[in-house]
């Protein structure tokens, strides 16, 4: 889950990173309030979660009220490569003196945390990366044994900051280590992390990915929730447990194992029929994971008939179909469901099936057979 700045900046705050005082402004009078509070100069910023916001037109420096106005004013509702501007994050300025860039990541490979470290922040790291690789200091720490102020302070050195800039910056990064690992971030980025002319290293941004997998120990990441730009049927089915990805066809999918599921959208787009989702549902394929299924994929008014694509392994097709059976009881459906059932204990599904088949429920032999009848009907 990707943070927006403003709450990356908090984020960072919990963990003893400094970062410009400041606050979020819905509207432009809300953006001169916050101004006058963080007093000028300041700058204004358009929260969305994409970078390169500066080049986009959406981050401006404003040394007075009538300035936040104009900025304010033109940054909400700017369109940042697809995303819209709703919030701005207005903080006082800060004078710069050099920009730096850091951040901590999983290396996967090599099965260590990653640090970079550059003296040329400010820019795309990709483009450091790209016309001056050896401009990027990189550390790997393992995370049994962390990352000291020693290591830091030698990785700093090794990164070539300024010198009035390298202790407070080995102090930092340890922090921002601890944001990292403690604060259960796949992400945790700063760029630029500046030197102000008085001697401060402080962050000017920050970019933040917290892995969701840890959020059963975050009660406190609810607040970050956003369902803005998420897709409806997709935080339905996020809601119901669900392998759910939505999909723009007008067949919807319901397949166990995600390999089956994929190959299922393959058979539909190859008789040349369009996949309405993605949807694997997993191993246990009892009723209520049926009925959640059916459920989400029903509330979806593109869909316009429903291809259940079941092989049973250590599932059980008998158990699959009195889920189905189930199922059909509970939701009503708006479009006529084709199933294709094998594997395990096939010949008892299907004779369970046999006698509630219809013409809102009915049966091939193969999936090849499935998806063709599950496309005919959908394009009738
Ligand atoms: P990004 O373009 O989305 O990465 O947004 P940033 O927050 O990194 O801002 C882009 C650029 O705006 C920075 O690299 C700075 O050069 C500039 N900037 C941001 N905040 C300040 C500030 O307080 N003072 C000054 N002088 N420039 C700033
Ligand atoms: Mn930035």
């Amino acid at each position: 889950m990707d943070l927006y700045e403003y709450q990356g900046k908090q984020y960072f705050a919990r963990f003893g990173i400094p970062t410009s005082p400041g606050g979020v402004a819905d509207t432009v009078d809300e953006a001169v309030e916050q101004a006058e509070a963080a007093g000028y100069p300041v700058v204004v910023k358009a929260q969305v979660k994409v970078g390169g916001r500066g080049k986009a037109g959406g981050v401006k420096l404003a040394a007075n009220a009538d300035e936040v106005r104009l900025h304010a004013g033109n940054i909400l509702g700017l369109d940042i490569k697809g995303h819209v501007v709703k919030r701005l994050w207005v903080e006082h300025a800060s004078d710069i003196a050099k920009e730096y860039y850091a951040s901590f990541t999983l290396d996967r490979p090599a099965k260590l945390h990653l640090g970079m470290l550059s003296a040329e922040g400010g820019v795309e790291i990709e483009e450091v990366a790209q016309t001056n690789p050896d401009a990027i200091a990189r550390i790997h720490i393992d995370p049994v044994a962390g990352l000291g102020e020693e290591a830091a302070r030698e990785w700093v050195d090794r990164a070539n900051l300024d010198a009035e800039a390298r202790g407070q910056a080995a102090t930092l990064l340890v922090r921002l280590y601890h944001c990292y690992v403690e604060g259960d971030c796949d992400l945790a980025e700063i760029n630029p992390l500046i030197l102000t002319p008085e001697g401060k290293v402080h962050a000017l941004d920050a970019k933040v990915t917290l892995d969701e997998n840890a959020s059963f120990r975050h009660p406190e990441w609810e607040e970050y929730a956003d369902d803005s730009d998420v897709d409806p049927r997709e935080k339905m089915a996020k809601e119901k447990g669900l392998n759910y990805i939505g999909l723009s066809g007008t067949v919807g999918i319901i397949a166990n194992g995600a390999g089956l599921a994929m190959s299922t959208l393959d058979v539909v787009t190859q008789v040349g029929g369009e996949a309405a989702n993605f949807l694997d549902i997993g191993g246990g394929a009892n009723a209520d994971v049926m009925a959640a299924a059916l459920e989400v994929i029903n509330a979806d008014p593109a869909v316009k008939s429903i291809l259940v694509n079941i092989f049973g392994g250590i599932t059980r097709v008998d158990e699959v179909a009195n889920g189905i059976i189930e199922a059909i009881g509970r939701v009503k459906l708006s479009s006529p469901i084709v199933m294709r059932l094998d594997g395990t204990n096939a010949v008892e599904g299907r004779a369970l099936l046999a006698t509630h088949l219809s013409d809102t429920l009915m049966a091939e032999p193969t999936m090849l057979e499935a998806a063709r009848h599950a496309v005919a009907l959908a394009q009738a």
